[in-house]
């Protein structure tokens, strides 16, 4: 399929890059394509960026179906621009189109459409420290009907927009609040999918959180809250007597690909990792008794987000005595040095823009 390309007429101009926060700056350009049963997927086309007009009836409007990924371009010290497991990104957005009733799309045809949009936006992505250009494609129910099924037509779009380094004021730990009152998602539901509806089902918990003096929410397992299974919106890690332990893909958690890379690079690494089943009892005894040395979030935002205190029922615990721990350093270090192409990819992650 032939992508068109109109250009803006009006540049915006660029941010200062020293004052970049994140999701409140756009680029010049979107990356639109239709959906519609007899056409499929169609009209794939980049075009000025512009607000999307859509009759108040518009499904997504009422009934949430829509699906989003959020992965990042990187710019390098000679000036390239890479993407991180882009493929993977496009991958699960399939697999998250296939629980939201909504019809996958050709992969490819979304990595080519990408790389096209970031060749038209490459003064865009920024060149400080630790900034990036965030990358949103999302998928959206369009047709304007209220009645309760899936839509028929579709609209694909990706927007950009120049992000900030995450620990602009240094690498620091974050404190995180344990409910059972709330739950995020449950398995046979969709938790598993990147989906508005789950950041919708958080909200009421994270702003508890907040109002608490916490920064995320740590979620338990919406059947037992029992296991322990997502901090905020990232995955999370413990290390518990040397062994580096996450939960385990049940359905209700979501996929991240950060996640996977740090298993992989622990694995690359001869580190102990496990993926399994992990109990808030079992993390709250291994803090009693001593045993409890790091935990960590991971995603493609912050990367690795070190927790340094939790609050479960009226207990208040210090982890690693509230300081950044060193597999949560290693594996941000790591990360990072191979999305900026400081260092070697030894897993082949990243794909070269232009
Ligand atoms: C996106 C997301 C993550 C992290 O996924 P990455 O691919 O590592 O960015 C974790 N949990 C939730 C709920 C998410 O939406």
């Amino acid at each position: 399929m032939q992508i068109s390309v109109t250009k803006a007429k009006d540049l915006k101009p660029k941010p200062d890059e020293s004052k970049l926060g994140f999701g409140n700056l756009f680029t010049d350009h979107i990356f639109n394509m239709d959906y519609n049963p007899d056409k499929g997927w169609h009209h794939p086309r980049i075009e000025p960026y512009a607000p999307i007009v859509m009759d108040p009836a518009t499904m997504v409007l009422h009934y949430g179906q829509a699906v989003f990924e959020g992965l990042k371009g990187y710019r390098t010290a000679s000036g390239k621009i890479q993407l991180f497991r882009a493929k993977d990104n496009f991958a699960r957005m399939n697999r998250s189109c296939n629980l939201l009733c909504i019809p996958e799309l050709d992969t490819d045809l979304l990595l080519e459409a990408l790389k096209a949009l970031l060749k038209v936006e490459k003064d865009w992505v920024p060149k400080a420290e630790g900034t990036s250009l965030y990358i949103r494609p999302t998928v959206i129910a369009t047709d304007p009907y209220l009645g309760v099924r899936a839509s028929k037509t579709y609209r694909y779009f990706v927007i950009l927009s120049p992000v900030g380094a995450y620990y602009a004021a240094g690498f620091n730990p974050v404190k995180i609040w344990i409910t059972k009152n709330h739950v995020r998602a449950v398995r046979g539901g969709i938790g598993e999918a990147k989906t508005p509806a789950n950041y919708a089902a958080s909200l009421l918990a994270g702003d508890r959180a907040t109002k608490n003096g916490y920064a995320q929410v740590l979620w338990l397992d919406g059947v037992e809250q029992k296991y322990v299974e997502e901090v905020g919106s990232m995955n999370i890690f413990f290390v518990i007597k040397d062994e580096l332990i996450t939960p385990m893909l049940n359905g209700s958690i979501l996929p991240g690909i950060t996640r996977d890379s740090v298993i992989a690079l622990a694995k690359h690494w001869k580190i102990k990792v496990s993926e399994r089943k992990i109990s808030i009892d079992e993390v709250i005894d291994s803090h009693r008794s001593g045993k409890l040395q790091e935990i960590f979030g991971s995603g493609t935002a912050a990367v690795i987000s070190p927790v340094g205190e939790m609050k479960y029922c009226d207990e208040i615990m210090k982890v690693g005595d509230a300081k950044v721990g060193p597999l949560a350093n290693r594996f941000f270090k790591a990360l990072t040095d191979i999305q900026y192409g400081k260092a070697e990819d030894p897993m082949g992650w990243m794909e070269t823009v232009c």
